[in-house]
């Protein structure tokens, strides 16, 4: 899979991708970037990429001509244009926005599973709004803030997604089974063999996470983890997704439900730990 990445500040994404899992992704091929500098698409001397708001306020906004060359360069043609229908190779084009959907883990897989994908980076007051009516197929926000500009934005997309490439994670299953991974209840208890780690997600938080000492500073590891019964540590890191899920994001808990991913065992378990603190 390839990205394309359109910026003002292409030097950004240097520290991304020499670290980690994206370095090594991207020196075995699994991945490509393409990082292309709005400010060589200018045609002036002072390479401009910016201008005022029509209907006057604070800021500027990024013109469309330099957007438009730079996705011409990389063979993005505006959406409506019989040469863009007719090219199945068109890649899909994401605005990062603070107006944008929020940007999730399913819109991670969803990205995951496209062969390339270019990333408009906003700064200023934004984009003009042309270039997203025009040329843009998704707008994602990576949460309800507003940053200075998109390529923070554009780097959480890229790793969210990149990790699900396969062969990009050494353990092929570690992301089905982390926070906000598949909906399944019974693949939390039910399976054989040693729990792995992230194990069990089932849309819900992921549990927490523990290695030596088995004491630190006085706190001991949870003792359900130390005697090797791979049924125990199944449910008590289930117990522990259901409360940390129910604490932190009931939303997410809400949801798991009306999904029917909780099994019989879940629901029990919330109703005790309701009975023992019960909510406001
Ligand atoms: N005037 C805009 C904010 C512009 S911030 C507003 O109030 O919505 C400048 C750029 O940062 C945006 O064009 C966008 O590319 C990026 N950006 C800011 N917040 C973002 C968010 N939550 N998610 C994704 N991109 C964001």
């Amino acid at each position: 899979m390839r990205f394309e990445i359109v910026t003002i500040f292409p030097g950004f994404f240097a520290s991304i991708f020499e670290n980690g899992i994206l370095r090594r992704a991207l020196a075995e091929g699994l991945v490509e970037v393409g990082i292309h500098d709005l400010r060589a698409f200018t045609h002036d001397r002072h390479r401009t990429v910016d201008d005022r708001p029509f209907g006057g306020g604070e800021g500027m906004v990024l013109k469309p001509e330099p957007i438009a060359a730079a996705l011409a360069s990389i063979g993005v043609e505006p959406k409506f244009t019989e040469a863009s229908q007719e090219n199945s190779a068109r890649p899909t084009v994401i605005l990062l926005s603070a107006q944008g959907r929020p940007f999730t883990q399913s819109l991670a897989r969803e990205i995951a599973s496209l062969d390339r994908v270019v990333l408009l980076c906003g700064r200023y007051e934004g984009v003009d709004e042309r270039i997203n009516q025009l040329y843009c197929d998704m707008e994602f926000s990576i949460g309800d803030y507003v940053l200075s500009g998109g390529e923070l934005a554009a780097a959480v997309v890229i790793d969210a997604a990149m990790r699900l490439l396969p062969g990009v994670l050494g353990n092929e299953a570690s992301s089905e089974f982390e926070s906000f991974g598949f909906p399944d209840a019974d693949i939390a208890t039910e399976v054989e063999g040693v729990p792995r780690s992230q194990h069990g997600a089932g849309g819900l938080l992921d549990y927490p996470h523990y290695t030596r000492p088995a004491e630190f500073a006085g706190l001991k590891v949870p003792e359900p983890l130390l005697n090797g019964d791979h049924q125990a540590i199944r449910r008590w890191r289930r117990e522990q997704q259901l409360r940390k899920t129910q604490a932190n994001r009931p939303d997410l808990l809400e949801n798991a439900k009306q999904a029917g991913a909780l099994s019989r065992k879940d629901l029990e378990f919330l109703e005790q730990i309701q009975q023992v603190h019960p909510q406001a």
